[in-house]
């Protein structure tokens, strides 16, 4: 809470403008942080209106896929063969049609692969060129393996069969990542066509490439040739998406900027060995078939459970490690009104599950539900379904209520990865030299974290469905900010990224740019596209516009665009529309420019009011003479005993010796009475009040070094000990934005002591030290160290090193992994 000290009035009072208000004006730099978006949006039309809003024409296209999916483990590889239905509800006439086709990627000769930069920013790789200098650049051994596995491997899709409805083959042409389907006959507003086309690919080891899925391999296993975690996502041909601000969203894929997609409908059958247990998008259809009697019995046990039920208990996932079967099974999966499809499959996995229930019509049961290894052990056992659960509890206040039938979380080599009902997620735990499995509390906080991140992201792009090719932190910046409101109210020791102080650094730095840039091109993935955008996002929620009107705008936003597709536009005029806040400058400084902020309070100017009467006034202004410093040179002769002339010879004084300038004459008494008598009675009466008053009057000078536009929020301390807060909105910048002063008035005996601005740090405030009037001094450490001797090779004594024993016990040890 604020209160308002008091209300600044317009004094006409020659006293205040003699304050120092120098305000560098705007000529030639004038630059105006409050201009109005709409210029930079775009227009709003039927299909997305000016309130952000899907508008009374919004459309979007239909893709429905039926797949048949073999996954053969020895070769690991994917041979399947899809269906795909695609309704145009576009206004357009489409002649051919756009596919993604991600695992192209992966291929030698790919953008991606070709565009590697070495040592350069945004390089995954640890490589520093340094030629100039006696140390060797870096390569890492990740980026060796990497391309190791690429010069190894066939990867990439096989396609044929690209056939209508007749089984007539379609005229298709692969271009890097995309593949264009040329329609025999164009497909007209309103109408559907339905082809097929059959795909093959190798599956890329995980952790060889760091893809989004892939395979993980377990030598170690007691089974002869180890066992897998299969991954697959990314993994069929998907329809680009259609849509009416930039019809076929095919910009190549170059492994930043994620995807974009259609919602449909999806029957899916995989074919996985006898023993493997799948996770998968959607309902499995056929529990039956690939379910022990058992296993259906605790799955429904587990709807209604308190506490997990194991559906596939450590013991049983152990002991089904061991072997392996030549025999197959197929589950198959539905899932309805989802934008992807992911799956994992493994004979490692064991399986927990709890019932979530949830005041809902249409999904009254969510089934949040956990796949991991023996290498998960106790730390998946007693986190990862809790956090799905935790995660739906508080997104769906947030948002909606979760729509699916399923939420679940699976370890693999995926750090952490989101599709529709289902998430890869990497924290293990660490096997030790006795055998047992222990876990550091960051691969516990890694886990509760990534899973509330990673199942927050099915309502965060996968159900408010924005473009995270062209647009990382619509998914990643706004489910940050979620999953960090999720995070704390589980954990608050847990640092989740998002408060205002965790962006501070990265604001001051210059490798960044506007957090609206195209995710390939953007600098530092992390802050620019999760961090910044999750700190704007809690600060315009806890300091701009407060909880109630932040959380009711958010939640129109998500509802509005629920099963929609997005814009930055849309997002932005739907928080402003809802809120009935305009925040152009608060998108236009936090998403459109990498400024900072920097608020500085340069000066307090302590004020007192002119009485006007020269019986008051020249006294006081003497008082001031006086209370100068003397001159050294009078101050030292008057020590010496050194005598003026006039006092030596006290005859030759005159009038000027008894009076000075502060003399009051009748002249200035006859100038006070006639200002007095001139004065309207409403200026005499405000005036002779004012006087009365004689209260302080505190000009305070503030710069924005940052350039970022930002509240001003004061805590005045005064003299009496007392402290008040006073919040001063941004828009005190309008006019000026580099520098504003601020006027505040107080009793008489209020006598302001010292100011800070934002005292809580809730701004972003780069630099805390200028925001103290008067100036703290700045403490920090210092230590003392020990030089190091030189370690250049010119100093090693071969002649003593020769003599040293080979280490037998070293030379075996071997590495014992996760
Ligand atoms: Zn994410």
């Amino acid at each position: 809470m604020f209160n308002k000290l008091i209300t600044i009035s317009v004094l006409s009072l020659s006293v205040l403008l003699t304050a120092n208000a120098s305000i560098n004006q705007t000529k030639g730099s004038f630059e105006d942080k409050f201009r109005q978006l709409d210029e930079s949006l775009p227009t709003p039309n039927v299909y997305r209106n000016a309130a952000g809003e899907p508008g009374h024409k919004y459309w979007q296209q239909q893709v429905d896929y039926k797949i048949q999916a073999k996954l053969d483990e020895s070769k690991r590889r994917i041979e399947a063969s899809q269906t795909i239905t695609y309704h145009n509800n576009s206004p357009d006439t489409l002649k051919y049609l756009w596919i993604q086709l991600d695992q192209n990627k992966f291929k030698s000769d790919s953008m991606s692969a070709t565009t590697t930069t070495f040592g350069g920013i945004g390089n995954r790789g640890p490589a520093t060129s340094a030629a100039s200098s006696d140390k060797p650049a870096q390569l890492s051994l990740g980026a060796l393996r990497r391309q190791q596995f690429v010069d190894d491997n066939i990867l990439g899709y096989d396609i044929s069969g690209v056939k209508n409805k007749r089984g007539e083959s379609l005229n298709h042409v692969i271009v890097g990542t995309n593949m264009r389907i040329d329609l025999p006959t164009h497909l007209k507003p309103g109408k559907k066509v339905t082809f097929s086309l059959d795909f093959a690919f190798n599956i890329v080891e995980e952790d060889a490439v760091s893809a989004r899925a892939g395979y993980e391999h377990f030598p170690n296993d007691k089974r002869d040739g180890g066992n897998d975690i299969f991954l697959l996502a990314q993994w069929f041909p998907r329809l680009h998406s259609y849509t009416d601000y930039e019809a076929w969203t095919n910009k190549e894929f170059i492994g930043r900027g994620e995807f974009t997609l259609e919602f449909g409908n999806y029957e899916v059958e995989l074919t996985v060995p006898a023993d493997h247990i799948v996770s998968s998008t959607g309902s499995l259809e056929n529990a039956n078939d690939v379910l022990t009697s058992k296993q259906r019995k605790r799955l429904k046990e587990a709807e209604t459970a308190e506490r997990i039920v194991f559906v596939v208990t450590a013991e049983e996932a152990l002991e089904n490690e061991k072997s392996g079967t030549n025999k197959t099974k197929t589950w198959k999966f539905k899932a309805d009104n989802v934008r992807d499809f992911a799956w994992a499959s493994s004979r490692k996995f064991m399986w927990d599950a709890r019932g979530y229930k949830q005041d809902d019509k249409e999904q009254p049961l969510v089934m949040a539900m956990s796949f991991y290894p023996k290498e998960g052990g106790d730390l998946w056992k007693k986190y990862s379904t809790e956090s799905i659960i935790h995660t739906i509890d508080v997104y769906n206040r947030f948002s909606f209520n979760y729509p699916y039938p399923v939420a679940q979380s699976v370890n693999g080599p995926v750090g952490g990865m989101e599709y529709p009902m289902i998430t890869f997620n990497g924290p293990r735990t660490e096997l030790q030299k006795d055998g047992s499995r222990t876990y550091s509390q960051a691969e516990k906080r890694f886990l509760i974290g990534v899973v509330i991140h990673e199942v927050g992201h099915i309502y965060f792009p996968m159900i408010v469905n924005s473009d995270e090719r062209q647009w990382t932190w619509m998914d990643e910046g706004l489910n940050s900010f979620l999953d960090g409101v999720a995070g704390r109210e589980w954990d608050p020791t847990i640092p989740w990224g998002v408060e205002p102080r965790d962006i501070t650094d990265y604001m001051k730095s210059s490798i960044q740019v506007p957090i609206m840039t195209q995710s390939d091109s953007v600098l530092r993935l992390g802050p620019n596209a999760y961090t910044k955008p999750a700190a704007a996002l809690n600060i315009l929620r806890e300091t701009i516009l407060g909880r109630d009107l932040f959380d009711f705008a958010f939640k129109e936003y998500a509802t509005r665009w629920k099963f929609k597709r997005p814009t930055p536009s849309d997002f932005f005029r739907t928080m402003e529309e809802a809120s009935g806040v305009d925040l152009d400058w608060y998108w236009r400084g936090w998403f459109y420019s990498t400024d900072h902020v920097d608020i500085s309070l340069d000066n307090i100017y302590k004020l007192r009011l002119d009485t006007k009467n020269p019986d008051i006034d020249f006294a006081r202004q003497r008082q001031v003479e006086l209370d100068k410093p003397l001159s050294l040179t009078d101050e030292r002769n008057k020590a010496e005993g050194k005598k003026l002339w006039v006092d030596r010879f006290p005859d030759i004084k005159d009038f000027y010796d008894a009076n000075d300038r502060f003399t009051v004459t009748n002249k200035e008494r006859n100038k006070y009475h006639k200002f007095v008598n001139g004065l309207k009675p409403w200026e005499k009466a405000a005036f002779e009040r004012a006087v009365k008053e004689d209260k302080n009057y505190y000009v305070l000078e503030f710069s924005n070094i940052g350039g970022l536009v930002m509240p001003i929020i004061l805590e005045l301390t005064f003299e009496d000990g007392s402290k008040e807060n006073q919040y001063i909105p941004a828009e005190i910048w309008r006019r000026t934005s580099k520098a504003v002063n601020k006027l505040i008035i107080t009793d008489k005996d209020k006598e302001l002591v010292s100011v800070t601005v934002d005292p809580r740090w809730e701004t972003a405030d780069v630099n805390t030290h200028n925001n103290h009037f008067p100036r703290k001094m700045i403490e920090s450490r210092i230590e003392a160290y020990k030089q190091k001797k030189s370690t250049k090779k010119v100093s090693q004594d071969l002649m003593q090193d020769i003599k040293t024993e080979l280490d037998k016990e070293t030379g075996k040890k071997e590495y014992l992994g996760k």
